[in-house]
């Protein structure tokens, strides 16, 4: 179906998900600038933990893959441990 994309405002074919209002979407390139943004900000908030983390724990972080030390960032902003101001 075709849909608006309520962040560029640009109609694309899509499928109407319940997260966004009947005949709204978010299109491919928005959908992948969104998930770059936020990986962006999830690597910043890496930079921040690891001068935090003891040289074991540091060690262990490091070893992990890049997906696995973005949802640990993301948890550490979700628990309000770290933020970005
Ligand atoms: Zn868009």
């Amino acid at each position: 179906m075709l849909l608006d994309c309520s962040c560029c405002g640009k109609l694309f074919r899509g499928e109407q998900t319940a997260s966004h209002d009947t005949g709204f979407g978010t299109c491919q390139n928005c959908e992948e600038s969104n998930i770059e943004k936020a990986n962006r900000l999830l690597d910043e908030a890496i930079l921040k933990i690891q001068p935090n983390l003891k040289p074991n724990k540091l060690k262990t972080f490091n070893s992990w893959p890049i997906d696995k030390q973005r949802n640990f960032a993301m948890e550490m902003i979700q628990k309000g441990i770290i933020s970005f101001y």
